[in-house]
């Protein structure tokens, strides 16, 4: 299989940990004879400081030409206090709108040996493995702002979703439950909101396609609380933009360690932007030690849903598991009896595993 990449390795530790998931592809690339090239373009501080935008044009182009896009992070204390549209973060968001991708997935899985560092008591998030479907370009994030009105002391935000904007994030939802375990958890307020009762009349209709997958509608409310309480309950959940903005970042302290979670935010086509949960990490950004893990696993779901390499995205997770298990660990993780690697040599011992 012959593929573009595009790298977009942004600020701070991106520009380390990119080089992690690169080296990880080609180990892929050399063992099941596929070619994968690679471009790298600038986003974020990195791209204001060289052209004084946080997206440029041509990072746009290449991107669009491209069959995946990996991205490392943006942001850092050095753009802090640039005006808004100067700002590393304004080239993410504008990334993605230029991309349309409307779907994000993150999957959020325990690793044995650090589920100690969880907040919550091993026995509940023990075996705890699922994925939420986030819709990312509708809803309140999208909806207009009115003027501010009574003396700016009253505003409304709109909520609002059309039936085609549903329907593309629900089959998303539908197809990684038939790809996993086939329970398909729909997350909602339709007790209250008018969207929500959109969104679960589609659901309702879209489940004869998919007679394979479970289906369960849940309150958002309920399911803030089952996530904490019963997280080996859910296998997948799909919801819109500001109930999955909510309930990933909640989700993704089940495991208690950032530097260990991935994302994939899709367009229909499968085009896939993939980038690790956590950001540039400043305090840490230079010195060898931020964790890959994250970004290699953000590179193991661009072979499973832009490029449909099932066997391959499940080798590297296979090797990031038993290196975990055999207890090498970044400075971010604590483990008994572990030992503490940096980033270039964490990479290595994935890359030798494969
Ligand atoms: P952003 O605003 O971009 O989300 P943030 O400040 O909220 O950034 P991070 O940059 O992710 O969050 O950093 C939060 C903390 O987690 C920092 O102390 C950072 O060093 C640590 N951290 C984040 N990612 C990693 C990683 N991959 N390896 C090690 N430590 C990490
Ligand atoms: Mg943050």
């Amino acid at each position: 299989m012959k593929k573009r990449i595009v790298l977009l390795p942004g600020d701070g530790i991106g520009k380390e940990v990119i080089h992690s998931a690169k080296d990880v592809l080609q180990a892929i690339a050399e063992e099941y004879n596929h070619s994968f090239c690679f471009e790298t373009h600038e986003i974020g501080g990195a791209a204001i400081d060289l052209y004084g935008t946080p997206l440029p044009e041509t990072t746009v182009d290449a991107c669009k030409q491209a069959d995946a896009v990996l991205l490392g992070a943006v942001g850092g204390p050095k753009w802090d206090n640039n005006p808004s549209h100067l700002r590393p973060e304004k080239g993410l968001l504008g990334i993605r709108k230029a991309l349309d991708l409307f779907a994000n997935l993150r999957p959020i899985k325990g690793f044995k040996n650090l589920l100690h560092a969880s907040p919550l008591k091993e026995e509940v998030v023990s075996g705890s493995d699922l994925l939420i479907v986030r819709e990312l370009t509708g809803g309140l994030y999208f909806g207009t702002p009115s003027e501010r009105r009574d003396n700016g002391n009253t505003v409304v935000d709109t909520l609002s979703y059309t039936r085609k904007e549903i329907e593309r994030i629900v089959d998303k939802g539908f197809q990684a439950a038939q790809q996993r375990r086939g329970h398909l958890t729909s997350v909602d307020k339709a007790n209250v909101l008018e969207s929500s009762k959109l969104w679960r009349e589609v659901v309702e209709e879209k489940k004869a396609q998919y007679p394979d997958v479970a289906v369960e509608h849940v309150l958002v409310d309920a399911a803030a609380m089952k996530l904490i309480t019963n997280p080996t309950h859910f296998d997948v959940i799909v919801t819109e933009n500001l109930f999955g903005d909510i309930l990933s970042d909640e989700a993704s302290v089940l495991t208690g360690s950032l530097g260990m979670l991935p994302s994939a935010s899709l367009r229909e086509d499968g085009l896939g932007l993939y980038e690790p949960v956590h950001g540039s990490a400043p305090d840490i950004a230079g010195k060898g030690v931020a964790n890959p893990v994250a970004m290699i696993l953000s590179a193991a779901l661009m072979l499973r849903y832009s490029f449909q390499l099932e066997d391959e995205a499940k080798v590297i997770e296979d090797a990031v598991q038993s290196i975990l298990d055999t207890g090498f660990h970044t400075g971010d993780l604590q483990v008994a009896n572990g030992r503490l690697v940096g980033t270039a040599e964490m990479t290595k011992l994935i890359v030798d595993y494969i």
